[in-house]
This record gives structure tokens, sequence and C-alpha cells, in this order.
């Protein structure tokens, strides 16, 4: 076992950058930490923004209330700017380390125009937009996507005019396919909201959106919601092997020694799924720096997770487990009317993904399937009265 560093720099104050300066505390780690974070704010939960605090029911989502008890170092307010030959550069001042985590997450994709577009990001976003979001007030929604039909949920519910405009054929498309994700479109109408799909947008203006082809969508607010990029154009100067976020191999150790990186910005290697995964899910941030901190600490822990992402919208928990991509068949169990259903994917005869709508079980035994990388019976699959456990080959 190599010693453990006797500093670690981590970059980041969301929960990956968080969950790694606890985990290594948890592990006996006694060595320097020191968190450098952008946010001026203590860590804190995004989950909620578009659901609870958006809703008005919490004000607060800070993670942990104390952090004096991690004996480290907070920069909060504090932004990296570069990473050369073991130090890291900030707006501020330079630090050098012995191990480097980078946790930098993920920010909004913005649109083209000079009107006010709004994103819901940070506790700062959604503070100010919970604020705008009044009853009678117009507000159009770009992007049918887990965020824009969060959102659409609660400003609905809050007692605006809400629409929603959407490039693809269907909501979801990009995260669950164009099939899977039609199934949630009627929820739009039966909660009020107005859905447009495959429209899109041009730009963003003073007073609404230029549509590609020449329309015009007028609006009070402007929320775009049309996905985020790895937070990382800080570390293009560097010598970090960047491809989609910072690329990370099975142990999340980056291309340049004592380089790791963990959370929604690093580009991970699944040796399950045999491909190069980043997510963009509060458990994988919530769960990689255990394996992270381990490996920091001189172990060699692999981190091979089935991701887990969940969104609550028009009054329903929805809840995915594993990942689709190489998948070469959809089952589904039950009807996607109703307000209970799975879809299942499968690659061959196994198991890949799970979304399970209202159906906790079904998420539950299907990570177990796709864990195990059992064969499965399709057809058993197929009839909803059959527990996920017994569809077994
Ligand atoms: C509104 C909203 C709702 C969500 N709902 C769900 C949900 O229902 N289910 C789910 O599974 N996931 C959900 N997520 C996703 C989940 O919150 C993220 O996957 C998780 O926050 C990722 O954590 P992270 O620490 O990797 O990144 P982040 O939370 O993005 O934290 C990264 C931090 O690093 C800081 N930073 C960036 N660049 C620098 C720099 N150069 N120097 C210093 N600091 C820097 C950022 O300011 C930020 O504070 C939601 C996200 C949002 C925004």
């Amino acid at each position: 076992m190599t010693p453990s560093p006797a500093r670690i720099v981590v970059v980041g104050g969301g929960l990956a950058g968080l969950r790694t300066v606890e985990e290594l505390r948890g592990l006996g780690y006694a060595g320097a930490i020191t968190l450098i974070g952008a946010e001026a704010r203590p860590p804190y939960d995004r989950p909620p923004l578009s659901k609870q605090l958006m809703a008005g029911a919490v004000d607060d989502t800070t993670l942990r209330p104390e952090l004096d008890s991690l004996d480290a170092d907070f920069r909060l307010g504090e932004r990296a700017k570069h990473l050369a030959d073991g130090a890291i550069g900030t707006d501020r001042g330079e630090y050098a380390f012995d191990r480097l985590v980078i946790a930098t997450g993920a920010r909004p994709v913005a649109l083209p125009g000079s009107g006010r577009q709004r994103f819901l990001r940070t506790i700062d976003d959604a503070l100010a937009l919970r604020a705008v979001l009044v009853p009678g007030a117009r507000l159009v929604v770009i992007g049918a996507g887990w965020i824009g039909a969060e959102l659409a949920t609660v400003a609905a519910a809050r007692g605006c005019t809400v629409t929603v405009i959407e490039a693809a054929a269907a909501p979801l498309a990009g995260a669950i396919g164009a099939e899977v994700g039609a199934a949630t479109a009627p929820w739009y109408e039966q909660a009020g909201v107005e859905l447009l799909l495959g429209q899109a947008v041009e730009s963003v203006r003073e007073g609404g959106l230029a549509l590609a082809g020449g329309g015009w969508l007028a609006a009070d607010v402007i929320v775009t919601a049309v996905g985020v990029k790895p937070d990382v154009a800080w570390l293009e100067s560097s010598a970090l092997k960047l491809e989609n976020g910072v690329a990370v191999d099975e142990y999340l150790r980056a291309s340049v020694p004592s380089v790791y990186a963990v959370g929604d910005c690093a580009a991970f290697w699944s040796r399950r799924f045999g491909c190069r995964m980043r997510t963009e899910h509060w458990d994988g941030a919530l769960r990689a720096p255990a394996v992270l901190a381990a490996n920091l600490t001189g172990q060699d822990q692999r981190y091979d997770p089935v991701p887990y992402f969940w969104s609550e919208q028009f009054g329903r928990m929805l809840q995915y487990v594993g990942d689709h991509r190489g998948a070469d068949r959809l089952v589904w169990r039950g009807r996607p009317s109703g307000q209970r259903w799975a879809a299942c994917w499968l690659a061959g005869v196994r198991l890949v993904a799970v979304l399970a709508v209202g159906l906790p079980r079904d998420l539950q035994q299907g990570r177990r399937l796709i864990e195990s990388g059992a064969a499965v019976d399709a057809s058993r699959l197929a009839d909803p009265a059959v527990p996920l456990r017994e569809c077994v080959q």
C-alpha cells in the first residue's frame, strides 16, 4: 500500500467535493485537505431546487450545517483557473498538492440571443426564479428534459401559464429515447402545461423567443433547460485528457498522475457497460467519493456503478437505473397510459436499464438483475404481474 498523501486539494464544493472530504476523514485520513469552491455558499443539495424549494416548501438545502468537524480548509467563493505541475491556480492564489480531485460538476448550456434567459443550476438561480413565478406569469421553459418537466410541474401548480418548447419529437427524448419519452407527453396537458414539440428555438429575445422557421413565442420569464456541460473549460490549457469531461479510468484516475475526478464532471470508464460514461446523477456524486477516497489513500477500488437517477414530475415518481444505450429491445410492463408502468431495455437476453414510473419495487429488483447480468425471459418481463426478480431464465 502506498503511503497517504500529505496534501489533498479538492476543486468544486458541490455534493461530490464535500463527500470526498467526508469520506477521506471517515477513512481516517489525517493529512491536509483544501476545498476550493466557486460558489460562496457552503455545499448544498441541488435536486430539491426544482422540487421542494421551487414549490416553497424549503428555502435552504445546505448539506452539512457545520463544516468545522471535517478539519479542512474550505476556500469558498474562489475559482480555480488553471492546473499546472502539481499546483492549482485560482483567482486568489496558488495551491500545491500531492493529490488533486476535480469535482467541478456541470453548467447549463445557453442559447443564442440577447434576451434574458434564466437557468436552474444554483440555489441563487432557484430563489430568483421562484420569486418571479407568480400567478399569471407567462413562463416558457426551453427543453422538455428532467429539469424542464420538474420546473413546469411546480410552476403550473404556482398558477403560472406554462409553455414547454422542445426541439425533439418527444419529452425526455435525449435521456430515455423518443418512444418511452412520448409516454410522458400527455402529462403536460393534464397539468395545464402547453407542450410544443419539434420546435427549435433560434434565439432568446426581449419578451420572447424567435423560433427556427420564423415563429414568435411571447414570455415574461424564460428558462433555458436544454442540458448541461461538464465544467472543465478551465482545464483546457492543462495536460489532462478531456473527453466530454475529465477522462478517468475505472479507479477515477485522470491521465495525469496524482489527479482524479468525480461527480458530474468525470467521464469514467465503465467496465460493466464497456464504454466511457459521464452521469449527471445525484447518486453518482454521493457514492463515487467513497471509492475515490479509498484510492486516494492507497487502495485500488474500481468504480463500476449501475447508474441511478430519479425525477418527480406531474405527480409521479420516475426512477431510472442502468444504461440503455447498448440495448436492442424495449419491453413495456403495464400500459404507459396508466399511473404505474415500467420500460425495460434488453441487450440480447440481459436487462440493461429500467425506467419505473410509480413502481419502486421494479426499480429495486431491476437494479439487482442488471447488476447480476443474469439472462431474463422477455415474455415474463412483459407481464407486470410477474415480479422482476422472477423473470430470470
Ligand atoms: C435543479 C436540479 C435538480 C436535480 N434533480 C436531480 C434529481 O432529481 N435526481 C438526480 O439524480 N439528480 C438530480 N440533479 C443532478 C444532481 O444534483 C447532480 O448530479 C449533482 O449535483 C452533481 O454533483 P457534483 O458535485 O458533481 O457537481 P455540482 O453540484 O455541479 O457541484 C460542482 C461545484 O463546483 C463548482 N465549480 C465549478 N467550476 C469551478 C472552478 N473552476 N473552481 C472552483 N469551483 C468550481 C461549482 O460552482 C459547483 O458549486 C439535479 C440537478 C439540478 C441542478
